[in-house]
């Protein structure tokens, strides 16, 4: 609930002009709820119009994407880059394909983009892009041919002083190397102007890894806060993807079990913890279901549902899957059973109702802005390297990445802790990344 009336009326103000898109609305409310703190600390906010600028995208793109499949038939789907706040440098913010994708989904990524790289330290502006094409089930050949045409309208909106995408929810290494071979034949120029590249043609080392890594080094400063961090502990992911895969490794080499892991069929749970290899292999090369997994290793089970991965017993849960997957029921069945730590690596996995829960039953909670920062802020590094020529070694990229993820733990922990929410890092998070922001528009008067 907003009780601030300045902040009232622009989330009034916002719901009216976008009635049809909820999960924007809901990222809106989430955010302007932890900052009424600030907005009555400081009122030169509402003398600048600082928050319904904010919430207002800066630029917003609809385009066709037609495309021909194998059968010679033509498909038309729609494309968007939302070009959300640029005020910290270029619009950084991954694209996804998926059916659901729509306005709405692509508006409240990009709004939740904005604090996150701000959180990351580097110069980044929040931005956020796809479509609602599917890459599932469809040949290399057809997913070269919508890429090569989504680049080519695409192209027109971005550079890698302007905005540089990356990938996101069936965007991957693939996907990417065929966006940017068409923007380079497009542009006759050779940029940095998608991250996520593969290493052979400007990528970074241990950009693919960052996400699910940076999520565990961020939980295990969470968990060392209170208990020995990763070591020993039970753990459930959602998910099997990019996130979800290297969230799986790092927590194991950090001395966890992961017992389970889903995708959309189902849930596959191993009590003698998932194998990495074997579910790298399974999604990654092969891009399999997860219910494979359960025919190769023999002390496996599968469930043909998502939502019952909740219900298993662990330590620590690691939503890595999609957005609202893990509602007020499973909340309440993950702290019946013991759960220690909750970490969000996913966008907004965790509906407001079950963050609420978590804060009121003193699970620790990381959110997503934070918690799953850890691949913005490697693309960051991406850009920085293809701006100098150069290439940095893995060590020194996951030594950068740790070091990120660890200042983003400790200022959010001290955003909480000087505005009298100790401990709470749903705060503490927007309250840091949203500072920095917030400054930079006052600094630049009325602009945008
Ligand atoms: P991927 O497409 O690689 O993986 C998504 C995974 O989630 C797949 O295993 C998919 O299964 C599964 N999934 C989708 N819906 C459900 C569901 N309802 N229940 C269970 N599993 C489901 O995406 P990423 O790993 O890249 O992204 C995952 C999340 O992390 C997204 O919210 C994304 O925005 C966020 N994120 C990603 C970053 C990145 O660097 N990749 C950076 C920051 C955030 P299936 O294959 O069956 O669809």
């Amino acid at each position: 609930m907003i009780t601030n009336q300045y902040l009232q009326k622009v989330y009034q103000e916002t719901a009216k002009r976008n009635s049809a898109q909820p999960e924007y609305l809901q990222a809106v409310m989430e955010v302007l709820e932890s900052l009424e703190c600030v907005v009555e600390r400081r009122p030169e906010l509402e003398q600048w119009g600082v928050m319904q600028r904010l919430v207002e995208p800066e630029r917003f793109f609809q385009f066709r994407v037609s495309w021909v499949d194998d059968a010679g038939h033509v498909h038309v789907n729609r494309g968007y880059r939302c070009q959300f706040n640029s005020v910290l440098g270029p619009y950084k913010g991954g694209l996804r394909f998926h059916p659901s994708v729509n306005a709405s989904i692509i508006k409240f990524l990009g709004f939740e983009q904005i604090f996150k790289n701000s959180l990351t330290g580097l110069p980044m502006g929040g931005g956020k892009g796809g479509a609602d094409f599917d890459p599932k089930g469809k040949s290399d050949a057809e997913v070269m041919r919508f890429c090569q045409s989504f680049m080519t309208e695409l192209s027109k909106h971005i550079g890698e002083d302007t905005d540089v995408p990356a990938g996101d929810i069936g965007v991957g290494a693939r996907e990417i190397g065929y966006m940017y071979g068409q923007y380079i034949r497009l542009s006759n120029r050779n940029t940095g102007v998608l991250t996520g590249k593969g290493l052979s043609y400007g990528g970074s080392f241990v950009r693919t890894e960052a996400t699910g890594y940076g999520l565990c080094y961020f939980t295990d400063e969470m968990l060392r806060a209170v208990h020995n961090g990763f070591e020993g502990k039970r753990v459930v992911i959602s998910g099997s993807g990019n996130v979800a895969l290297y969230a799986l490794q790092k927590a194991q080499q950090l001395g966890a079990k992961v017992i389970a892991m889903s995708d959309s069929g189902g849930f596959v749970c191993d009590e003698e913890g998932i194998r990495f290899e074997i579910m790298q292999d399974l999604k990654e090369n092969r891009r399999g279901r997860i219910e494979e997994y359960a025919h190769m290793v023999r002390s496996a089970r599968f469930t043909p549902n998502t939502n019952g991965i909740w219900q298993i017993p662990c330590d620590v849960a690691l939503p890595c899957a999609t957005q609202n997957e893990l509602g007020l029921e499973d909340a309440k069945a993950l702290v019946s059973n013991g759960v220690i730590a909750v970490a969000e690596g996913a966008n907004m996995p965790c509906t407001p109702e079950a963050v609420e829960y978590f804060l009121e039953n003193q699970i620790l909670f990381g959110p997503a802005k934070a918690a799953n920062a850890g691949g913005v802020a490697t693309s960051g590094l991406e850009m920085s390297q293809n701006n100098m020529r150069v290439n940095w070694s893995f060590e020194k990229v996951d030594q950068k990445l740790h070091d990120i993820m660890t200042d983003i733990y400790q200022r959010a922990c001290q955003a909480a802790e000087e505005y009298g929410y100790p401990g709470n890092l749903v705060r503490g998070s927007n309250i840091a990344g949203f500072q920095k922001v917030a400054d930079s528009m006052l600094a630049y008067g009325i602009t945008y």
